[in-house]
């Protein structure tokens, strides 16, 4: 391999500079030297279900092999009809208005659509109000399409909860879409019906667009509900977005979709937009595709996982009791989705710096956790977890992390 050639400057245009993506970022790079040294690792830094032994279900994998000949060919851009017909029919069955094939758009994961979303969108220096704490790529594909996150707070005192009062206090002539992540990433937030419903009446108030996140809209635990948010915001213009990732516990088929709802004469151009988009980049994977019917009505996977003795459920105990009986640290339970966010409380708090943390917790304890500023937040003392080890390897993972905040706060 020759040298990187310094006149090879990276794009300033696209603002790459001012990206950050800290979950896979320079603790990740510094995790995998360890690993090539020989040292064996936690990594829960990742919400990725197979890195833990979970398997995406064997319909799923069966609907893939059953059809892997006809997977040859490029599909519409929007992507396949019948999956496109599984999704407007799942998406009708909860309510969504005017959810029909054609407005069905399948990506590379949801994360392919997220940037295809904002791009079809934004202006340059239009703004997009963003969740803090957020899921980074969100941030990260307003940056890099030319607009600019306006954050609105998630107030750990209140559930992590959004506040609709400071949502609308945010709004200027420049801003053009409120983002919503339900259930939360890294929060792990639900949010009810009463709450969406002011949010839904600001995004209206002001034409803005809603653009939804519910990639974890079947992982929800207790007696936590899903609300979507596409039946409240009726004839607005609302674009849901889904996949396998998550629910499905696929995230290596990268399938994802969103749906565009509202009144379609509202929204005719950015339908065309997202159309042209998709069509650039041909088509999403195939193969994955194939399993989304299955996936939409072969019947619920996901809560023998999250009711009480399910793997994740149980994990997710070990994280509340875990935090429960250290005096260091405090958490808002997740209600839903994949994540512990807790914050550091106490004498181990003063000076904290929640990346020092997780490059201590990394180089001494062998734990890869994320930094909470990682989710564009303005305080240091949070840091994310996963639920998805065993219970025993979180228990673990908790035990060794208090012993570094306890050798924190006795220095
Ligand atoms: N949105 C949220 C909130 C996520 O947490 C993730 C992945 O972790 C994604 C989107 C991206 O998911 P996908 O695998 O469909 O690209």
């Amino acid at each position: 391999m020759s040298a990187f050639n310094p006149r090879h400057k990276i794009a300033t245009r696209t603002r790459l500079s001012e990206v950050r993506y800290e979950i896979r970022g320079e603790l990740a790079r510094r995790a995998r030297e360890l690993e090539a040294q020989g040292r064996k690792l936690i990594k829960l830094n990742i919400g990725n279900p197979g890195a833990f032994g979970f398997r995406a279900p064997e319909p799923l994998q069966r609907a893939i092999a059953d059809h892997i000949h006809r997977t040859d060919p490029y599909t519409h851009q929007q992507g396949l009809p019948e999956a496109r017909e599984a999704i407007a029919a799942f998406h009708q069955r909860r309510g969504t208005p005017n959810a029909v094939p054609e407005r069905v758009f399948i990506g590379n994961g949801v994360s392919e659509l997220i940037d295809i979303a904002l791009r079809a969108l934004l202006n340059p220096g239009e703004e997009v109000l963003v969740p803090s704490p957020d899921y980074p790529l969100w941030s990260a594909a307003t940056i890099l399409n030319d607009g600019r996150p306006v954050y609105y707070r998630l107030d750990r005192d209140n559930g992590f909860l959004p506040d609709p009062e400071q949502i609308e206090s945010l709004i200027s002539s420049r801003t053009r879409a409120i983002v919503l992540i339900n259930p939360n990433n890294p929060t792990g937030a639900s949010y009810p019906r009463e709450l969406l419903e002011q949010i839904v009446e600001i995004a209206r108030r002001y034409r803005l667009l809603l653009l939804v996140d519910e990639i974890y809209d079947g992982i929800l635990y207790d007696d936590a509900v899903f609300q979507p948010v596409a039946p409240l915001a009726g004839d607005l213009p609302c674009l849901s977005f889904g996949g396998l990732s998550k629910v499905h516990r696929a995230c290596g088929w990268r399938v994802g979709w969103a749906v565009l709802s509202g009144d379609p004469l509202a929204c005719g151009d950015y339908h065309h937009a997202l159309d042209l988009l998709g069509a650039l980049r041909l088509c999403a994977n195939v193969p994955g595709q194939f399993a989304i019917e299955q996936a939409l009505h072969g019947g619920d996977t996901i809560s023998a996982l999250t009711a009480p003795g399910g793997r994740l459920y149980e994990t997710r105990r070990a994280l509340i009791e875990a935090c429960r009986a250290s005096e260091h640290l405090a958490l808002v339970p997740p209600a839903g989705a994949l994540y512990g966010f807790p914050r550091v409380v106490g004498p181990a708090a003063q000076g904290f710096d929640d990346h020092d943390f997780a490059l201590e917790m990394l180089e001494q304890e062998h734990v890869l956790i994320v930094p909470g500023t990682s989710f564009n937040v303005p305080y240091r003392d949070h840091f994310r977890v996963t639920l998805l080890p065993e219970a025993d390897q979180l228990r673990e993972v908790f035990i060794r992390i208090d012993r570094v905040l306890s050798r924190r706060a006795e220095a």
